[in-house]
């Protein structure tokens, strides 16, 4: 499985509007991040995870022409604000497999009521299939997934596995249970804002705690803030197999 770094910021992005901060300024393309997403391909398939509101950007920058779904992880809007921008995928394939567990796809009804209209449905809305989830484990294509339940705050939010791979992102906590589901992994992917704590979202020191204790093979970190610091800098601080994930990052699992 092919597994591309759509976007790695948090939910601003980097750089931030209008933010001088020194990390928003800075000329290496490692410190420009888009809204967090991945691509997953393999065989023929092809899914992303969230469609947050630099997905048609996104979809540009890896030359995606058709996908097969979305797996979404929260309501948040810096993972579905883009849910629009599936219609050139919609206009050509048909409706478009969307994943989400239910409180997900009640607020995507809210946010988007145009693309759920069952009357007078504007003839150029995208067209979805909703796909509601629990957390137990299902089918994309011919793939298993599973999803992980994390906490993001007071919000129980959903991490994916693939095989030996997962994502898990706006992560603050993982209870005992879900981390059985993280052991034994070739690549982890996993959230990091930035050096002080955060209320919702894993800092560094706790990401790394976390890592440590879950020992996957690799782990990328994604879902940064401008205050995490420089790509080179903070890249150079981690321990071995632990690595800053940049947009456009491309990995085999
Ligand atoms: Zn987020
Ligand atoms: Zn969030």
């Amino acid at each position: 499985m092919k597994i591309t770094f759509l976007g790695t910021g948090t939910s601003q992005g980097i750089p931030v509007i209008g933010c001088t901060h020194e990390v928003c300024l800075s000329g290496d393309p490692k410190d420009k991040r888009l809204r967090s997403s991945i691509l997953m391909e393999w065989d023929d398939y092809r899914y992303v995870i969230d469609c947050g509101p630099d997905f048609r950007q996104q979809m540009l920058s890896a030359n995606v022409a058709n996908i097969n779904g979305v797996l979404f992880t929260h309501f948040h809007a810096d993972h579905t604000a883009g849910l629009d921008d599936i219609r050139p995928f919609s206009q050509r394939f048909g409706h478009i497999p969307l994943y989400a567990q239910e409180s997900v796809i009640k607020n995507l009804k809210e946010r988007f009521d145009y693309i759920f209209a069952t009357n007078n449905r504007y003839v150029g809305a995208p067209s979805v299939q909703l796909n509601t989830i629990e957390n137990k484990s299902f089918y994309i294509g011919n793939k298993q997934i599973l999803p992980v339940e994390v906490e993001h705050g007071k919000i129980k939010i959903f991490g994916y596995r693939v095989d030996r791979f997962a994502y898990i992102t706006d992560a603050k906590r993982i209870s005992t249970t879900e981390k059985e589901k993280l052991q034994d992994l070739e690549v982890l992917v996993i959230n990091a804002l930035r050096i002080e704590p955060h209320p919702t979202h894993l800092n560094l020191q706790e990401a790394l705690e976390l890592i440590a204790e879950l020992k996957p093979k690799k782990t990328y970190l994604t879902h940064i803030s401008h205050r995490l610091g420089f790509y080179a800098d903070v890249s150079k601080s981690l321990p071995e197999d632990v690595f800053l994930a940049y947009d456009g990052l491309t990995i085999e699992v």
